[in-house]
């Protein structure tokens, strides 16, 4: 009989977090490396770090995952080779989580537990090791354990300091200022890349880069008060999304995204309004992905039934739903006139981020990562240049039209 005794396969996970923040890097603590090895008892994730860190580390249910979460670090690791799923971990995502939380999530395959989470200090040349073993559980005494609070989370000696929520404080609301606010809402962020285009790219940043050039084009107007939703490379929850809307008192929000799809040759610009029912196949299975944000990032669910979850339309939505369709055809007839638009392009499906019952709400697909020539496009800063101004177009045209209504 022949014996396979721990034959331990390592993979290097290395620079999918992407670049950090210059200058900022050096006073944070360094992940300086990250790996995935498989017993046919357990698996096993090592992470290396320059310091001894607090951290702490628990499982989340359906989906299975499980969760490490660390004080801010620096995730530069040299090269750039996309981790590989091993053993019970069948997908992996880092960043940063609330400011002061890094996270780690690690897709487990079945219910797992956490069979030993420990430190190696620094021996042999090599720095602190933290280690998470999970080993596979029945369902049942997964929740078995669970409702005996046996403790699966596991933590420091030293504690990690709360999470803080991931809600940028919000400008004062001038009693003076009668100008409307409008939200604009960077999709993904942090711990949740959103979509990978072709060339590796990610949502997250493409997102946040038209949220700030709309942001400034928007002010240097004049007209308007303007709010985003982030301003970093953050994780931020949908419901947070819609609550920093509607506590900034805003009149429209701007959901921007950028899309990915199984054929490479798709391409074009969509518009997405709220709707129990979907316009199509294609809107649902968007929505679906877009609302899947929160478990991506590790975010416990359990507890938001009839929240965001629920996509079920009350009464008091529905003008504002009304507002939503108007400013989408501004916004599609603007775009059109710049770039090239998805068929049917104002399409509509359940968007836990659209649910705000008093604000306007529209979600933007500014185009397809997965098609190589519109992803190019995307990043350029002329192309950027060109949505930002056909955006602010439609703003403007939207709230003319309100101010006449409300004058006749
Ligand atoms: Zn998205």
């Amino acid at each position: 009989m022949k014996i396979r005794l721990l034959l331990l396969a390592m993979v290097v996970l290395t620079g999918a977090a992407g670049a950090a923040m210059p200058g900022s890097a050096l006073a944070k603590p360094q992940v300086t490396a990250a790996r995935i090895g498989e017993t046919p008892e357990r698996t096993r994730f090592v992470l290396e770090l320059s310091e001894d860190l607090p951290y702490r580390v628990f499982t989340l249910p359906d989906p299975f995952r499980v969760v490490l979460d660390l004080p801010e670090v620096d995730w530069s690791l040299p090269g750039d080779r996309q981790p590989r799923a091993r053993g019970l971990i069948s997908d992996l995502r880092f960043g940063l989580f609330a400011p002061g939380t890094s996270r780690v999530v690690l897709d487990v395959k079945r219910p797992v537990h956490l069979q030993k989470v420990f430190v190696i200090p620094p021996r042999d040349g090599k720095p602190h090791r933290l280690v998470i073993d999970v080993e596979e559980v029945s369902r049942e005494r997964y929740f078995a354990a669970q409702s005996q609070e046996t403790g699966e989370a596991s933590v420091s000696d030293r504690p990690l300091k709360p999470l803080a929520e991931a809600v940028p404080p919000l400008p004062p609301v001038k009693p003076a200022d009668a100008r409307p606010t409008v939200v604009i809402d960077p999709g993904h962020g942090g711990v949740d890349p959103g979509a990978v285009g072709v060339s590796g790219s990610h949502e997250k940043n493409l997102t946040l880069d038209y949220g700030k050039a709309l942001k400034a084009a928007l002010e240097a107007t004049g007209r308007y008060r303007v709010v985003m939703t982030r301003e970093r490379d953050v994780f931020l929850k949908l419901r947070e999304r819609i609550r920093l809307a509607q506590e900034a008192e805003g009149e429209l929000f701007i959901s921007l995204h950028a899309n990915v799809h199984s054929s490479g040759k798709i391409r074009g610009a969509s518009i997405y309004t709220l709707s129990e029912t979907a316009s199509d196949k294609e809107a649902a299975a968007l929505a679906a992905a877009e609302n899947a944000a929160d478990v991506l990032a590790g975010v416990d669910l359990t507890d938001q039934t009839g929240d965001v979850r629920n996509i079920l339309i009350d009464l008091a939505q529905r003008e504002t739903m009304n507002l939503s369709k108007k400013f989408a055809n501004d916004l599609v007839r603007e775009v059109g006139r710049e770039a090239k638009l998805l068929r049917n392009t104002h399409r509509f499906a359940g968007f836990a981020v659209l649910k705000s019952p008093v604000v306007p709400s529209i979600l933007f697909e500014i185009g397809y990562m997965s098609n190589r020539q519109e992803e190019r496009l995307l990043r350029s800063k002329a192309h950027r240049d060109k949505i930002v101004a056909s955006i602010i177009r439609a703003i403007d045209d939207y709230f003319e039209k309100q101010k006449a209504a409300s004058r006749s």
